[in-house]
């Protein structure tokens, strides 16, 4: 299997390069030369199923019996026997659990897996990597919890200072590993983003310190998340599934299992206040507003990344095209696609909602006080648009993340507080490490040379 550029001038790579690689040099991101099916019987255990799913992109790169073992360590660390778990929200209405990973939040279904890959794919070339993220909140501490044990992989987490949550500051700064740093910038999430990339483009420092980015852009996280949805037809037959959306990572994923031959019909994109993709199915064009935060700040974005692999599968794969729509939109803050490429690509599939920080605290409610279950602000952005969507198929709303990470929403919401599980009891008695940088570019990247020349 190579892998082709959506803006179409970067070379082509096979699996491994294409994962350490994360961006094509070209800006664009990198997907399949073409769309594999599902195998034709699908194993029972997760960890079985997840390599069935991957085979066909691996492609032989990495042997499927190591793919094997990577995804059954992966996957032994999620605290459910079925990994991701349905439950019954409503008759009709499931919850796909995604959350009983080490960090609380679906990002862990991918990260657990892809610090091991990364580790492999270093060992068989020997090399050694430093990864460098920038994070609001959830990816550092799967990143960081991800690569936990990885000889070969280094990782250093921008955060902004005083802008996380408490849960999600400690489960980052009180992780005690020999590879892992935090960094806390005075600065916002922009300010952080801004540093790494600028990093990044410091094409010498770059090259030296080997860096590398695992956010949501790269392919195998996407990959990796396919399998979850394979599982939820599996287990329900035909469905709708809505999920909680910001970068439209999780979704994409959707659509890539759909492609596939998975029994999916609808895909409901569900967003907060930071509507963009909901206005976008509504009205056919894209336009950028200023980010507001809300009680869900894991899905506060305005550019959605990964939509740019969907809008290049609506151009026929012409990345010359797509290359064009992104600068445009770049410029323009403006993005509108053509009525055969809406009539072919959205109707059939993408149905969208949205919910306020009111509908928000209403859902957490309403659930509570039917049910007894507690959800978190993401996963009642998914439960409200949902409902909006039932249709006569079984629905599946992706839980995204575990109600304890938001605590304060929940009780707001509910007069409860809910608890940590057992792993992370005592995490706001631990102590914690950090170190505290400027916001500028120098300070940054000596904290780094320093970390690195002592590995
Ligand atoms: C990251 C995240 C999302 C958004 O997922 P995307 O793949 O960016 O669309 C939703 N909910 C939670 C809890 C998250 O951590």
């Amino acid at each position: 299997m190579r892998y082709v550029s959506t803006r179409g001038s970067a070379p082509g790579l096979g699996f491994a390069d294409t994962v350490l690689a994360g961006l094509a040099t070209d800006g664009g991101l990198y997907v399949p030369a073409s769309w594999p099916s599902l195998p034709g019987s699908l194993p029972a255990s997760y960890a079985d199923l997840a390599a069935a799913v991957f085979a066909p992109f691996v492609d032989g790169e990495i042997d499927p019996a190591t793919m094997q073992r990577l995804c059954g360590e992966a996957y032994s660390t999620f605290r459910h026997p079925d990994v991701v778990p349905l439950v019954e929200l409503e008759p009709g209405h499931h919850l796909m659990e995604l959350f009983h990973g080490p960090t609380l939040a679906f990002k862990d279904v991918a990260l657990q897996l892809l610090g091991r890959l990364f580790d492999h794919i270093l060992a068989e070339r020997d090399e050694r990597i430093t990864i460098v993220g920038a994070t609001s909140g959830d990816t550092g501490g799967a990143a960081i919890d991800g690569v936990l044990g990885c000889d070969r992989v280094d990782v250093v987490i921008l955060y902004p200072h005083g802008r996380v949550s408490d849960v999600q500051r400690r489960q980052m700064t009180t992780v005690a590993a020999d590879n892992v740093r935090t960094v806390a910038v005075d600065g916002t999430f922009d300010d952080c983003q801004d540093l790494v990339k600028a990093m990044f483009n410091h094409v010498e420092f770059r090259t030296r310190h080997n860096l590398s980015a695992i956010n949501s852009i790269n392919w195998a996280r996407v990959m990796v998340q396919v399998v979850y949805y394979v599982e939820a037809t599996r287990r329900l037959g035909a469905v709708d599934v809505t999920v909680p959306t910001g970068n439209f990572g999780n979704v994409l994923s959707g659509w890539i299992a759909r492609r596939m031959g998975a029994p999916i019909r609808h895909l409901v994109v569900a967003s907060n206040d930071n509507d963009i993709l909901t206005r976008f199915f509504e009205s056919h064009e894209m336009i950028t507003r200023a980010v507001v935060p809300t009680l869900s700040p894991s899905m506060d974005i305005q550019v959605s990344s990964n939509f740019e692999r969907l809008l290049f599968e609506m151009n026929g794969r012409d990345g010359g095209l797509t290359a064009e729509q992104m600068a445009t939109f770049r410029a323009t803050g403006r993005l509108a696609v053509e009525s055969d490429q809406w009539h072919e690509w959205v109707e059939p599939v993408f149905r969208a909602g949205r919910a306020t920080d009111h509908d928000t605290l209403e859902t957490i409610r309403r659930v509570h006080e039917s049910t007894g279950m507690l959800l978190d602000p993401h996963t009642a952005v998914g439960v409200k648009a949902a409902r909006e969507h039932l249709g006569d198929l079984p629905m599946v709303t992706m839980a995204t993340a575990h109600p304890a990470k938001f605590p304060d929403a929940v009780e707001r919401a509910t007069g409860v507080r809910p608890a940590l599980p057992a792993h992370l009891a005592d995490l706001m008695d631990r102590p914690e490490r950090t170190a505290r940088v400027a916001n500028d570019l120098a300070s940054v990247e000596a904290f780094v040379e320093a970390f690195v020349a002592g590995r």
